[in-house]
């Protein structure tokens, strides 16, 4: 089932995609139990497929994205937080920060994992059991912020507003029996900046599933970041950054595809409020 969230009546709700475009209500929590009521909506503003409980990303965990850096592949996943901040809806803008002005703002197109059940010290064997569905992330990184700014720490180049856009719509884990068997391209005006495979994952789905949740409750919600691979403008020769007017797209299979412009962070920003 492909499930997608958008504002129905100004409130955010499920609904399920059908094959002729049309959404069909859910009645119930995609959490728990729901069901299809068969009544046919209009869709509203698509918004990201999950508001997230958590959400950890995976550092390097594609051989040749490390290659690309020039960085040893990690012996154990390498973990990072982004702020729940920063979920950004399907066709929303990535904004490039000016308050706090960065000037190396990258894409990263990854497998996003959501977790349906509550679930700790997890084997690897059961992982997918626990899994909801996937659905397509850009890890939007500020390069700047995260390697010579923030203090040796990922969370400030990872955290900004608008640096992860999820979706197009969350499909059920049913739909996509091996998560780790499917094409990711990632595309920049057009132009193809990744292509790769999740068989090229270091740490594969359900390895992060056993490690993460061997020391974290991984709660309803949990979307877990599966690591991006060779071909980030930061790794280009020289370094091509985000700019304002792009428009990068992340395609995996099965999944859709997830667009987002590219705009300037428009200033004042609001103090108060959403
Ligand atoms: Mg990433």
């Amino acid at each position: 089932m492909k499930l997608i969230r958008h504002l129905f009546a100004g409130v955010p709700a499920y609904a399920a995609l059908q094959p002729d475009g049309t959404i069909q209500e859910i009645e119930g929590d995609i959490f728990g139990k729901f069901r299809l009521t068969g009544r046919i909506f209009k869709e509203g503003k698509r918004l990201a497929p999950v508001a997230p409980s958590n959400i950890f990303g995976v550092g390097l965990n594609y051989q040749s994205h490390a290659t690309d850096l020039n960085r040893t592949p990690p012996e154990r996943p390498m973990l990072f937080m982004k702020g729940t901040n920063t979920v950004q809806n399907p066709d929303d803008p990535i904004e490039i920060p000016q308050a706090l002005a960065s000037h190396e703002v990258d894409y990263e197109g990854e497998l996003a994992v959501v977790i349906g059940r509550s679930c700790k010290n997890v084997p690897r064997a059961r992982a997918l059991d626990y899994v909801l569905g996937y659905t397509i992330a850009n890890d939007v990184t500020a390069r700047d912020w995260q390697f010579k700014l923030g203090g040796g720490q990922f969370c400030q180049g990872k955290s900004f507003d608008t640096f992860c856009p999820l979706g197009p719509v969350l499909v059920t884990a049913d739909e996509i029996p091996d998560p780790g068997r499917l094409q990711l391209t990632t595309r920049v005006n057009g132009e193809v900046r990744q292509s790769s495979s999740t068989a090229s994952l270091i740490f594969d789905v359900p390895a992060l599933i056993e490690f993460l949740s061997a020391s974290k409750r991984l709660l309803p919600g949990t979307v877990i970041l599966t690591g991006t691979p060779q071909g980030v403008g930061f790794a280009a020769k020289p370094p091509v950054f985000l700019q304002p007017g792009d428009r990068v797209e992340i395609a995996i299979e099965g999944l859709g595809v997830l667009a987002n412009p590219v705009q300037l962070e428009a200033l004042p920003a609001a103090v108060n409020g959403a």
